[in-house]
């Protein structure tokens, strides 16, 4: 088959690769669509991704829309020829946190186009790809590849959605208006939230956070943010999003918040530490939480987007063939232009 493989910093080569076998329990899947994420970004740019050094070439891609193209020994309830989405995070399903519900902080957890193991996981930048049987989301037919790859950013935004215990009727900020920033203001919205407010540096992704259904757009760099904050939500915003993975954001998140406001960070913001004011979390109750991946939402994302609850198709900004996959890429990186591009494969 062919496949992307990421060979370093800002060399990705397509060349023949050998097209994996599904193992018991595993389904091989032939990749109609795959969306560039900001973590398969870092691993362009740099060739690992935080604390992830791949130790041998591999391919990326974890937003997928495929077709179950054969099945391993003893797969029952998904069916050749299905079209599905995926959740690329395969928890073992045996430990605490998976029996709790939580297989988003299980420690074994193999993630699809990953240097998280040793040696890396390969992704979906291919023309086939494996994956354990139950990681598979049938699509219905009104949700297109295009949606059906967006389904996996989205799950990132409902989850931390769903680490509020509720954002309905409450003035919401989102700072970093990307792809996952934009997402978490659609199902902020969705669920309620009013008014949401987006903020970025860059000044085509507020006017795009406009467009895809955000109230207010915000500067966070702007001399007169403090009243523009007054005026939408008077002492601070009752719940911001943190999605920019900016420290200085971050740090401007705790003075955004209302007293007795949550602060969500899904943001990566690398491995250094970064100081924070704890004596506000103290004295103003601030509730600091993290968010990360996704738990089982996968199935909620496809109903959002299948019963038109929510429209993603603004957000997919390009789709380029997988010939072009480092243009895709470069594309992607263009903060000021792209929002989500996609690798068409079949
Ligand atoms: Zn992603
Ligand atoms: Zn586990």
């Amino acid at each position: 088959m062919m496949a992307a493989l990421l060979h370093g910093a800002k060399d990705m080569r397509v060349e023949v690769y050998p097209r994996p076998e599904p193992q018991p329990g595993m389904a091989l899947l032939r990749v109609r669509r795959v969306g560039v994420c900001g973590s398969d970004l870092h691993y362009f740019e740099h060739g690992y991704c935080a604390a992830f050094v791949p130790t041998r070439p591999f391919v990326l891609g974890h937003e997928l829309t495929a077709d179950v193209s054969a099945l391993g020994e003893g797969v029952t309830g998904l069916q050749i020829g299905s079209r599905v989405t995926v959740n690329p995070a395969r928890a073992c399903g045996f430990c605490e946190h998976c029996k709790a519900g939580r297989g988003n902080l299980c420690q074994r957890t193999i993630m699809l186009g990953s240097a998280s193991t040793i040696p890396p996981t390969d992704g979906a930048f291919a023309e086939y790809v494996c994956v354990r049987a139950d990681q598979c989301h049938v699509l219905p037919d009104n949700v297109d590849d295009g949606l059906g790859a967006m389904m996996e950013p989205f799950a990132v935004a409902l989850h931390a959605v769903k680490r509020v215990r509720s954002v309905s009727g409450k003035r919401v900020l989102v700072t970093g208006g990307g792809p996952i920033g934009l997402l978490v203001a659609i199902a902020a919205r969705a669920f309620g939230a009013a008014p949401v407010t987006v903020s970025d540096l860059v000044a085509g992704r507020r006017e795009i956070a406009l467009k895809v259904g955000a109230d207010f757009a915000l500067d966070p760099a702007a001399k007169d943010l403090p009243p523009q904050v007054q005026e939408i939500a008077l002492d601070g915003f009752d719940v911001v999003f943190e999605a920019s993975g900016a420290p200085p954001a971050l740090r401007q998140a705790f003075d955004l918040v209302r007293p007795g406001g949550s602060i969500v960070q899904i943001g990566t913001l690398g491995t250094q530490d970064i100081p924070l004011p704890a004596n506000l979390v103290m004295n103003r109750e601030i509730e600091f939480t993290g968010s990360f991946r996704y738990g089982n939402v996968f199935d909620e994302a496809i109903r959002l987007v299948s019963s038109a609850r929510v429209d993603l198709r603004p957000l997919v900004s390009g789709t380029l063939p997988l010939q072009s996959a480092a243009q895709a890429m470069i594309q992607a990186a263009d903060k000021a232009q792209a929002l989500k591009v996609q690798i068409q494969i079949q």
